[in-house]
C-alpha cells in the first residue's frame, strides 16, 4: 500500500519533469553525441516505466485495490517519453541530415525524393541552415 503511494507520487513528479524537459529542449542548441546519449536515456526510462507498469497492474489484479490512477499516470509517462523520443530521433536526423521513411522507416539522405528501400515518395522539408554552411554557387539561387 505505502509502496503504491510511493509509486503514485512518483509518477506525479516524473510526469512533470518529462515534460518539462522537453519543452526545455526546444530550441536549444545540442551536440550530436548529447542527443544520443538523450535517446538512450529516453529509451532505457520507458523500459523502466514498462516494467513498473507491469507490477502496479499486477498488484491490482491480486488486490481488490483499484490502482487505475496509477496505471493512467504510467501510461501517461510512457507516452510523454515516448513523444520525448520521437523529438530527439528527428533532432539526430536533421544532424545526420537523413530523414525516416513514412512507411518503412528508413533513414534516406535529405535530398533523397524516393525512399531508397521502398520508394515511397519523400515529403523534402525545407533546408535549415545548420552548423555546416554549403558554400555558395553562382547558380544557387536559379528558380
Ligand atoms: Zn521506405
Amino acid at each position: 500500500m505505502s509502496i503504491l503511494e510511493g509509486l503514485l507520487d512518483e509518477f506525479k513528479d516524473k510526469a512533470k519533469n518529462v515534460y518539462g524537459t522537453a519543452s526545455k529542449m526546444t530550441g536549444e542548441v545540442v551536440d550530436m553525441g548529447k542527443v544520443r546519449y538523450q535517446i538512450k536515456q529516453t529509451q532505457w526510462e520507458i523500459d523502466k516505466t514498462y516494467t513498473k507498469l507491469g507490477a502496479i497492474v499486477y498488484e491490482s489484479r491480486k488486490g481488490a485495490e483499484n490502482l487505475e490512477d496509477v496505471i493512467t499516470l504510467a501510461i501517461a509517462e510512457i507516452d510523454a517519453y515516448n513523444e520525448k523520443l520521437e523529438d530527439l530521433e528527428n533532432r539526430l536526423r536533421t544532424y545526420k541530415k537523413v530523414s525516416k521513411c513514412p512507411a518503412c522507416g528508413k533513414e534516406n539522405d535529405v535530398d533523397f525524393s524516393f525512399c531508397a528501400r521502398c520508394g515511397t515518395a519523400l515529403a523534402q522539408k525545407e533546408q535549415e541552415p545548420t552548423q555546416a554552411p554549403r558554400e555558395a554557387t553562382e547558380e544557387g539561387s536559379a528558380q
